[in-house]
């Protein structure tokens, strides 16, 4: 509900704005760097706890494509954002969950199970569409993070690509945290190499990878989308109870 949210301070906005002329500028620049023009990057907004006001004060100023990680979250604001706002999910999706955001949204970054990309795909062909979806590596291995290891995922594209309804449009990852940029560049080497090796055989064009704090790094290393949300909208604020 966007009335759990409170207005938006003139400060506040002024803070976005700033933000978002900061990250266009690291942006082109890190394209400077690695010989890549700006319109081969797509700059996400990431919505978690944010409110609606400050969403669509980015996509006045042209950052239209939103992400998406919490379905209840989601479908309560949405109602509220800009009609030329895609939004795209990209956080962890339960099966139960798939049917009540498939005609809602442009992209799933977060496949990382057959389970799941049945559902996707029983839920799409219900629908009569294709939906389009990354594969999730999980690139540093951590135990307590979602996608799926590297050298399990040429198995897993193989078999999504027997579902009806659902296209593989390539790979998106989450890696730990990185502060060190040799350590960044070191796993978007990684995840690119892992990307280009699929590409040899299956079409994708796809590469979801960079957040606030790596991104600049990421688009160095071959990132087509950069999902960035801190360093656009502050920090966030969890409220007490936090929904699914
Ligand atoms: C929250 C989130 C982001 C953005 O994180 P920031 O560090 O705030 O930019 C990006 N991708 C996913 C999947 C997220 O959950």
């Amino acid at each position: 509900m966007a009335s759990e949210f409170a207005p938006c301070s003139e400060a506040q906005k002024t803070a976005v704005l700033e933000r978002l002329a900061d990250i266009r500028q690291k942006i082109a620049d890190a394209c400077r760097a690695s010989g890549r023009t700006e319109q081969d990057i797509t700059l996400m907004a990431v919505t978690k706890t944010v409110s609606p006001e400050l969403i669509n004060l980015a996509v006045d100023h042209g950052v239209t494509v939103l992400g998406e990680n919490r379905v209840q979250e989601f479908l309560s604001k949405r109602d509220s954002y800009r009609a030329n706002a895609e939004v795209q999910f990209i956080g962890h999706l339960q099966t139960n969950k798939v049917k009540q955001i498939i005609d809602k949204v442009t992209l799933i970054h977060s496949v990382d199970s057959l389970h799941l990309a049945e559902a996707i795909s029983k839920a799409a062909v219900q629908q009569g569409i294709v939906m389009p979806v990354l594969l999730e590596v999980n690139i540093g291995g951590e135990a307590s993070k979602s996608g799926v290891a590297p050298d399990m995922l040429p198995q897993l594209l193989d078999a999504v690509r027997q579902f009806p309804g659902i296209r593989t449009d390539g790979l998106m990852t989450i890696p730990p945290p990185m502060t060190e940029e040799s350590e960044q560049l070191r796993v978007f080497t990684e995840m690119r190499a892992l990307f280009d090796r699929l590409r040899q055989d299956v079409p994708m064009h796809t590469l979801s990878m960079g957040m606030s704090g790596d991104y600049a790094a990421a688009i160095r290393c071959g990132a087509t989308v950069v999902r960035i949300g801190s360093a656009l909208f502050g920090a966030r604020a969890y409220p007490p109870k936090s929904e699914g």
